[in-house]
């Protein structure tokens, strides 16, 4: 599996509860940690005892120093509370290669108008597009929504302000904050449906949209976005369904399984055993089979395979495009088997 052990080369406190981490990729990896903007790195950790994956999107443009994720603090959080409170520089960290088709890709010559609407560590895809779509396309514009609590707790504030000076007519940022009075009353409260249909009359048409952050945005905002008009609305999602967690079967180690699924990853081809209601990765983890995921959330799609033969449903899904569901493809996070076989094939990519 992809994962390598990174050196932490810069850790800086970006705002009270959120830490900016630049790994150092050594040069016979530099191909394999290339990214897109808009990907993520899934981070890994022992904590506690338990091994722990998280994803972490890119914040830094693949041409600067990097790559570099910016992780905010959660109430109650295993990973990130760790993360903030324990990595130094120089510690090394497992990370995965960049995964995720969130973004849009540079294109030279065109002339677009970009929206982002995001909340709090949503920001950390959107800077990285920002700035590569910006530098790439001297006649396209992005007007970033972004909402926070207050101005203490807005991350990469100074970036952001940089960003706006470099690119005075083409970057306009607004900053919608929920406990905190700003003079123009439509920037105060929640960046939500109602904010967005009151924030829209100052947007020339959109030609793409994104939205990140936590689920309420991702699951009222596009519609709203689809209904003003916006015909590309990019989405995603920083957090789990309510009860997502609970609603894993944990399975003993001896339950009879109910079906099987073949699974092929990396060229080889092996059964998982998969007890009833169980979804495969949970299965495959039980097996001590190796294959990636990371969210576990259905938000991000480092777990996904596309089926072959045999019929799965699934959970959840916040991160497959309809499209890849037409053509069979699933999140093996949320999948569990209808049929009594099942193939489920990693490598078509
Ligand atoms: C594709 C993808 C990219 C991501 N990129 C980033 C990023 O750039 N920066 C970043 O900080 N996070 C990002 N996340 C979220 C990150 O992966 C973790 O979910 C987050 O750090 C919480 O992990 P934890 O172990 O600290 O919390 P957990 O121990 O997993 O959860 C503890 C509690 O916090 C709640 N919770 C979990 N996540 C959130 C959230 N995002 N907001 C509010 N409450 C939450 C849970 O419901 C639970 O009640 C991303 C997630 C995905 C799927």
């Amino acid at each position: 599996m992809p994962f390598h052990p990174l050196r932490i080369a810069a850790l800086h406190r970006d705002t009270a509860d959120a830490v900016v981490l630049t790994f150092a990729v050594p040069d016979d990896l530099r191909d394999a940690y290339r990214f897109v903007p808009g990907q993520y790195l899934t981070l890994r950790a022992t904590i506690d005892g338990q091994d722990v994956r998280r994803a972490y999107s890119l914040c830094s443009a693949p041409d600067e120093p990097g790559p570099t994720v910016g992780i905010k603090r959660v109430e109650g959080g295993l990973f990130s509370t760790w993360a903030s409170q324990a990595l130094r520089v120089g510690d090394v960290v497992s990370v995965m290669t960049p995964e995720g088709r969130f973004g849009v890709p540079p294109e030279r010559g065109v002339s677009r108008c970009y929206a982002a609407f995001v909340a709090g560590s949503g920001i950390t895809p959107v800077l990285s597009l920002i700035k590569t779509l910006l530098a790439a396309e001297p006649d396209s514009r992005f007007f970033l929504f972004y909402g926070n609590r207050s101005t203490a707790s807005i991350m990469f504030r100074a970036e952001i302000e940089d960003l706006k000076d470099r690119y005075l007519s083409r970057l306009s940022v607004f900053h919608v904050l929920s406990r905190e009075e700003q003079d123009v009353a439509v920037l105060n409260g929640y960046l939500d449906a109602g904010k967005v249909r009151a924030l829209a009359p100052m947007l020339p048409p959109v030609d793409h949209a994104f939205v990140c952050g936590p689920r309420p945005m991702i699951e009222n905002l596009p519609a709203v976005l689809g209904a003003l008009g916006v015909s590309h609305v990019h989405v995603e999602c920083f957090e789990l369904a309510d009860g997502a967690a609970a609603r894993r079967v944990v399975v003993p180690a001896d339950a009879a399984p109910a079906f099987l699924v073949s699974a092929i990853h990396e060229g080889s081809r092996f059964d998982i055993p998969v007890a009833t209601g169980e979804a495969v990765i949970d299965a495959a983890i039980r097996a001590g089979r190796n294959l990636p995921f990371s969210c576990k959330g259905g938000m991000c799609c480092t777990c996904r395979a596309k089926v072959t033969e045999g019929e799965v449903e699934m959970a959840v899904n916040y991160s497959l495009e309809p499209w890849e569901v037409a053509a069979g493809y699933i999140l093996t996070c949320q999948a569990r088997p209808l049929t009594p076989r099942v193939v489920v094939d990693f490598d078509q990519v």
